[in-house]
């Protein structure tokens, strides 16, 4: 799909990949919904700095927690009043509670599976009407090396992640015959506040299992999400953007 002009729904687009997304989509001239849940300023500042990337790209901020179904549709609600259709969709938002399994609270687990599994379903659930009437769209699933690899400490999270490659192949097997395409984006550890909150010392350790040495910035991500995007053949796949840690795990 050609980006100039394209429409994009990113959720979770205030900081971190989202955020990175965001500014790429925009470079590539797309209009782009930054969605976000709390973080206003942030997402007002993605906003502006798209706004001034010039070359067609332009930008809005939407408030919606995509974990609520009705939240979700209000979100592809107004992206397509603001805009008038929605080309482009990149479930981005998520969130972890990690604990071993002795200490995780069915809570934790329900919040996790809630925002990072099921909120995908929900804008996607919002979002297909507009996108098979058009015969055409672009959907991006943010996954994890996690949910391939599984991780100490973060069964609810990698349930979630795995279970979103499941559901990726199955919309892209249900939606080629509508000329959409669906696919998945697997980070390894990525410079951002999720990975902030990790203590110095198990990041030093993690750091030493990276084959390329190093975390990854958020647009190493955000260039897989155009790839995914600009690729029409490209479908039901799992694109592995993560220093080479899943071959040592
Ligand atoms: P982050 O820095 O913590 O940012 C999370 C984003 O999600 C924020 O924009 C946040 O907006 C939004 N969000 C949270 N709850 C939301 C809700 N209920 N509704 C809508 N938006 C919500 O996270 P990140 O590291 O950029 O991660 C982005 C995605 O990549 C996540 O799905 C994560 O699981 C995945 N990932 C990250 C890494 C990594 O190493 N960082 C690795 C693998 C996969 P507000 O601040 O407004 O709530």
């Amino acid at each position: 799909m050609n980006l100039q002009g394209a429409v994009a729904v990113v959720t979770g687009g205030s900081r971190g990949i989202g955020a990175a997304i965001c500014e790429e989509l925009g470079r590539g001239g797309a209009k782009v919904v930054v969605n976000y849940s709390g973080s206003e300023g942030p997402a007002q500042e993605v906003v502006d700095k798209v706004n001034q990337i010039g070359g067609g790209g332009e930008a809005v901020a939407v408030q919606a927690d995509i974990s609520d179904p009705e939240e979700a549709q209000k979100l592809i609600d107004q992206a397509v009043e603001q805009f008038g259709r929605v080309d482009i969709l990149v479930n981005n938002a998520g969130t972890n509670i990690d604990a071993t399994l002795d200490k995780l609270d069915v809570e934790s687990w329900d919040q996790v599976v809630q925002l990072d599994l099921n909120g995908c379903f929900y804008t996607l659930h919002a979002v297909l009407p507009h996108m098979t009437e058009q015969e055409s769209g672009a959907i991006i699933n943010m996954s994890s090396f996690v949910g391939e690899a599984g991780n100490m400490g973060q069964a609810n999270y990698s349930a979630a992640k795995a279970g979103l490659l499941g559901f990726t192949r199955t919309a892209a097997l249900e939606l080629a015959r509508n000329n959409i395409t669906v696919n998945a984006v697997c980070p390894g550890f990525i410079e951002t506040d999720m990975t902030d909150a990790i203590p110095d010392e198990m990041k030093e350790k993690i750091t030493k299992t990276i084959p390329m040495g190093h975390f990854g910035q958020p647009e190493d991500i955000a260039q897989g999400v155009r790839f995914c995007i600009e690729n029409e053949y490209m479908t039901g796949a799992t694109l592995d953007i993560n220093g080479g840690i899943l071959m040592r795990t």
